[in-house]
């Protein structure tokens, strides 16, 4: 397999922190405004000895609702094209939306390996949380805090192993 991981996932979910903290960079811009990131943002990791590049997603206009879903439907088509694997980043605090659906039928019609990785779980307490992303029909989920660190060894032993 290839080492190029992209981060998709809506706006405001985590990505361009999760890159930062995954890239040890601080390149990707994280905003309180959804879709700040205004272009593709590539960096480089590496975990047990194993090295690949990752691909922080987002940047757009938004004007409308439509918009706004057409963006991410676009965002997420182009991250599959050139990705060996995604993280697929959800939010425990908000829960599944529509928008969470949208981008998990188009993983799932692309057939692309996708860990689907759960934001925010800052506390241990918020793990059971996390368990209802199972909803999106997948039998692993991996909870991390990308503002802390926590739950991102886990995950980048088990990225590395499927590279
Ligand atoms: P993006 O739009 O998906 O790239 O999201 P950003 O990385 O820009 O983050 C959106 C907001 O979520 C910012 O206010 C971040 O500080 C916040 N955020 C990101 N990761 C975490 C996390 O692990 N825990 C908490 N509590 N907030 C986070
Ligand atoms: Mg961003």
């Amino acid at each position: 397999m290839g080492n190029i991981v992209a981060i998709v996932g809506r706006p405001n979910v985590g990505k361009s922190t999760l890159f930062n903290r995954l890239t040890g960079q601080r390149h990707a811009i994280v905003d309180e405004i959804s879709g700040v990131t205004r272009d593709r943002i590539y960096g480089k990791s590496h975990w047990n000895g194993a090295e690949f590049s990752i691909v922080d997603t987002g940047g757009f206009a938004i004007n409308s609702e439509d918009q706004f879903e057409q963006a991410i439907r676009e965002q997420v088509l182009i991250a599959i094209e050139e990705a060996d694997i995604l993280l697929f980043l959800v939010d425990v605090s908000t829960g599944i939306t529509d928008y969470d659906e949208a981008v998990a039928e188009i993983i799932r019609k692309s057939g692309k390996k996708a860990f689907v990785v759960v934001n925010k779980v800052d506390t241990h307490e918020r793990i059971p949380e996390s368990s209802y992303f199972y909803a999106l029909g997948v039998d692993q989920l991996y909870p991390v805090s990308a503002i802390n660190g926590s739950g991102t060894g886990d995950l980048l032993d088990a990225l590395v192993e499927a590279l």
